[in-house]
């Protein structure tokens, strides 16, 4: 009987993300064009997707009532 192994496991190790410079287990990783590896985790990504910068509790403030002025 074949050993089950996680194969997520094993190609991706932890590492150190470049942006928050945090070790994370979910990452994605980039090829820089002068050819450095980049880590960026998947906060540190969903962060830029999203814009981070934006208001983001401000649709969650409006919800209950409260309108940030
Ligand atoms: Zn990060």
């Amino acid at each position: 009987m074949p050993e089950s192994i996680d194969p997520k496991t094993i190609e991706k190790p932890a590492m150190r993300c470049t942006e928050c410079d945090r070790e994370k287990d979910h990452y994605n990783t980039f090829l820089s064009p002068g050819n450095e590896m980049k880590v960026v985790c998947w906060e540190c990504q969903s962060r830029d997707e999203k814009g981070f910068n934006a208001k983001r509790n401000f649709r969650r403030g409006a919800r209950s009532g409260y309108i940030p002025r």
